[in-house]
């Protein structure tokens, strides 16, 4: 097997759709390390130790038990291995996987191809070796030849058993009875003796054990920022039931379908059971519903698994209700339709090794659609995602779930019912003989049961349809990208041609939450702030949003393309610098029945954010849909993508996004249904309400970056003070834990940040809660709107109740909102790097420097451990263009800069710099 998977892994750098140019020349020694120093020791450890057991105990149950407990062991091994505890848990790894990541954990792509990892790795194949040749030894010491005595109470229970013999014939009077009751007193004997079949195997309980253990360890896992554990909150334990279980699932379907189709077959009692009057279809359902039984009962043992964590965690809401949903509905039936294919392979399948391996081509199959850009749900066979979240639910993800799970069932139907068919009765089972048989197994049930699955199928598919090419556009995924290559093909001249920015900014938002639609309303004035006239100019409209109307004074529409979003607008006579134009729109954003893929997760029943590109109009040309990948855009006919622009370059240096380079005046009036709140930036003015929706009106105090948000939600509103700054935190009932942290937090914040760098702008700071289909944390002025997998349930009391997404955003709203970088090299050292530089100072001057200390221990790590995927060249913090790794060097480096030279002298420069 390990040569196998050896040479699979050879063979995977061949495939045709892998890049060549990121393959490095084949060499054999790295596989002749990882077979002779890898495989073939542990391989030898493992044998050596079970054998051990075995021979010593002659217990099957003793030495399934230790390779539980060893398995068990290594999954803890690697769930608390710590870089603290590092070489320790190296060594004790059996497998020395932790040996190999403990010694080349810090290595950068150059060293990872060039070098072989020894030190630790040898240490722990010798001490296992050591183990294994001593387990050996005393096997061969302590065993012995000889038989062990029969335990006596058995041997008196069979003679006992012996003495009072049972007549071997016995005269029975059989009353014949093909009613409906005996033929479902048949059926659950046979389910019976297919559970008892399942249930002597040990396979099913190492399976369940798997099922608490991934539970466990998903649980376990799972960490916010800083390593801060979650509160045990039931949807969150939920994603363990479809990315933990469905391996499982998958396995379960392979092995009993092949097991139990062809038990009879196999024991050789077939033709005596076939013999016996049954209906056909009995020991096929009776074996489906087996099969389901075991899926049933693996989710059922994780549902009790979570439970049971979560009350060690010390929660008593277990909402017992959303487990059996996201358990048993929306993962269960589809789970149970997985086995269900699996189940009628086989039974078309002359033996189980070749229904095995048509299974497991079919599954690999189904697993491949996606990645090969075949994702319609239509024929994907795919498990409907439907992410629960605390907020909305299973929001608008619950009906397209509800009707592929009734289409895809409707399938199975129909693939049991053809099962029935060709299930074979008899001994020759040849292909003509199976024609002919379930020509004869037609009757009436078989009608009425096909006629039904078809109608539910066809008709749910064709609603389906509707809903996903008819209401809405499908794309496959291949167009999706080919779109976005000839958007750029098309208008990429346009990216950093002169627009007019905004100066001011008049919105009317009307939002519908429970139609998820929005009506977006308003007027601009753009402003020429360059040095030259501009004549022609390009306006983009993200294409979510139908244009029903927009216009520019005094110019024409020189080119529309409404699918693209990109419209052209020439002036009548050329915009001078310094002088503004005013330009108008209705845009409509809604969500008509659902979508196949990329589903709007912004406009949601409860807890929509939607930013300005989402709602209306913005000038100059969006090189956000450039495909960044290069491989990719040699697909597609582009050249290689533009790097960013040169630190200094005068051409990017005062670009910050689309066409936009200046702050703008903003108005807002925002209304949504009269059971939410809308807020939007700006201090509110007015809020009324008018029948059943509520009004809010916003408006800046100043002028801000055109960079807003709009949220709407059933919230809760927190509110306190800090010095004339009103916090407010909006946030769904369910999330109360974090508040007081997060109001603490954000005055500590206010009045560290204020007094080191420049005052806060506004009268006002308010963090907005979001539903997690997003995870992340934004600044706009004023306002941060926090997905809930973030801020609101991370258990904060390991850090001191400081949260570290309020801190960082906070600061972002002097690093990006009161100062911002160009668009080019860099940006990030003024963003990213100087919020968390400013988290760390926080942490250091009012919580505890060791905890700033931990802090960027693990920012170094980060860093190290990320420089690996570097490709190129490691670059200077100031000249980061898109390096994810660099983000924890920045600040890291600031924070020693402060420690040589002395925060006054480093934040005396800073308050200068603002
Ligand atoms: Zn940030």
């Amino acid at each position: 097997i390990g040569l196998a998977c050896l040479l699979g892994a050879l063979l995977g750098t061949f495939m045709p759709w892998l890049d060549q140019e990121r393959i490095a020349p084949f060499s054999l020694l790295p596989y002749a390390y990882i077979f002779g120093v890898i495989i073939l020791p542990g391989t030898l450890v493992l044998c050596a130790i079970f054998f051990s057991v075995a021979a010593l105990t002659r217990s099957f149950a003793l030495t399934f038990a230790a390779a539980l407990a060893f398995f068990v062991a290594e999954v803890l091994l690697n769930l608390y291995a710590t870089p603290e505890n590092g070489a320790l848990a190296a060594l004790a790894d059996p497998s020395g996987r932790l040996a190999v990541m403990e010694e080349t954990c810090y290595w950068t792509a150059i060293e990872l191809n060039a070098n072989l990892p020894w030190g630790l790795v040898l240490q722990n194949r010798l001490l296992w070796l050591t183990v294994a040749l001593a387990a050996l030894l005393l096997t061969l010491w302590r065993f012995r030849l000889d038989l062990a005595e029969q335990a006596s109470f058995r041997f008196k229970w069979r003679t006992q058993g012996w003495q009072t013999p049972q007549p071997a014939i016995q005269t029975i009077t059989p009353t014949h009875s093909f009613t409906p009751r005996a033929t479902f007193a048949q059926f659950f004997s046979q389910l019976k003796m297919d559970l008892a079949c399942v249930g002597k195997n040990p396979l099913v309980y190492i399976l369940l054990t798997l099922g608490i253990v991934t539970v466990i360890s998903e649980f376990q896992s799972k960490t916010g920022l800083l390593e801060t554990p979650f509160y045990p909150l039931t949807s969150l334990m939920l994603p363990a039931f479809r990315y933990g279980l469905a391996q499982y699932v998958v396995l379960i379907g392979l092995y009993y379908s092949a097991e139990l189709i062809h038990r009879e077959r196999a024991s050789g009692l077939s033709e005596i059971i076939n013999a016996t009057p049954f209906p056909d279809w009995l020991l096929l359902l009776s074996k489906t519903a087996t099969i389901c039984l075991i899926v049933n009962a693996l989710l059922l043992v994780a549902v009790l698994a979570s439970i049971a964590l979560q009350a060690a965690a010390g929660s008593t809401r277990f909402e017992l209700g959303l487990y059996l949903q996201a358990a048993f509905v929306y993962h269960g039936v589809y789970y149970c339709l997985l086995c269900v294919v699996a189940v009628v392979i086989q039974t078309l399948a002359p033996n189980k090794w070749l229904g095995l391996l048509v299974t497991l081509g079919v599954y690999i199959g189904l697993l491949s659609l996606g990645p090969l850009g075949f994702d319609h749900p239509l024929y994907s066979f795919s498990l409907p995602d439907a992410p629960y979240s605390d907020m909305n639910g299973f929001g608008h993800f619950s009906k397209p779930a509800f009707a592929l799970l009734g289409y895809w069932g409707a399938f199975g139907v129909l693939l049991l019912v053809g099962g029935h068919l060709f299930y074979p009765r008899g001994n020759d089972a040849g292909l003509r003989e199976r024609w002919r048989e379930a020509r004869t197994r037609i009757g009436s049930g078989v009608k009425l049961t096909t006629s039904l699955a078809a109608i539910v199928f066809i008709s749910l598919g064709g609603w389906i349809f509707y809903n996903t090419n008819i209401l809405n556009e499908y794309a496959m995924p291949r167009t999706r990208l080919q779109r976005r290559a000839d958007y750029e093909k098309a208008y990429g001249r346009y990216d950093n041609a002169p627009a007019p920015s905004y100066d001011s900014i008049n919105l009317a938002l009307d939002l519908y939450p429970t139609e998820r639609r929005l009506e977006s309303r308003g007027s601009a004035l753009l402003g020429n702030h360059k040095l030259a006239p501009i004549s022609e100019f390009a306006v983009t409209v993200k294409p979510v949003l139908r244009v029903n109307q927009l216009a520019i004074e005094n110019a024409t529409l020189a080119q529309a393309d409404a699918a693209q979003g990109f419209y052209l607008f020439r002036l009548n006579a050329p915009l001078a610098s310094g002088v503004a134009v005013k330009m108008t729109w209705h845009a409509t954003r809604k969500n008509a029945g659902f979508v196949a893929a990329e589903p709007d997760n912004a406009l949601v029943a409860n807890g929509t954010y939607l930013d300005t590109t989402d709602v209306m109009p913005m000038p100059g040309y969006d090189s956000a849909r450039r495909i960044t990948d290069n491989a990719e855009r040699r697909k597609y006919g582009l050249p290689a993508a533009p790097r960013v622009a040169k630190l200094g370059d005068p051409a990017y240096a005062d670009k910050l996004g689309f066409g936009v380079d200046s702050r703008s005046a903003f108005e807002v009036v925002f209304s949504t249904s009269a059971d939410q709140i809308a807020v939007a930036p700006g201090a509110l003015l007015k809020e009324w309400q008018q029948g059943e929706r509520r009004y809010f009106q916003y408006k800046a105090e100043a002028p801000i970056l055109p960079n807003l948000s709009f949220c709407s939600a059933r919230y809760v509103v927190a509110r306190d003070r800090w010095n004339d700054v009103a916090l407010e935190i909006y946030y769904d009932p369910k999330h109360h834990f974090n508040i007081a942290a997060m109001i603490e937090t954000a005055k500590r914040g206010l009045a560290m940040y204020s007094a080191e760098f420049a005052p806060y702008p506004y009268t006002y700071l308010r963090v907005l809660e979001y539903p997690k289909y997003r995870a992340a944390a934004k600044f706009h002025s004023g306002t941060v709107p926090f997905s809930e997998a973030t801020g609101f349930v991370n258990d904060l009391h390991t850090v001191e109740n400081a949260d570290y997404g309020v801190m960082h955003e906070l600061a972002h709203l002097w690093w990006g909102e009161r100062i911002t970088g160009a668009q080019m090299q860099g940006r990030w050292l003024l963003t990213e790097n100087m919020a968390d530089y400013s988290t760390l100072m926080l942490f250091k001057e009012r919580y505890s420097p060791a905890l700033a200390h931990r802090i960027v221990r693990g920012m170094l790590e980060s860093y190290l451990k990320g420089r690996r995927d570097e490709d190129e060249a490691e670059v200077p913090v100031m000249y980061t263009e898109n390096h994810g790794y660099l983000r924890a060097k920045g600040p890291h480096a600031l924070y020693a800069l402060q420690d040589i030279i002395g925060k006054d002298k480093v934040h005396q420069a800073l308050r200068k710099f603002l």
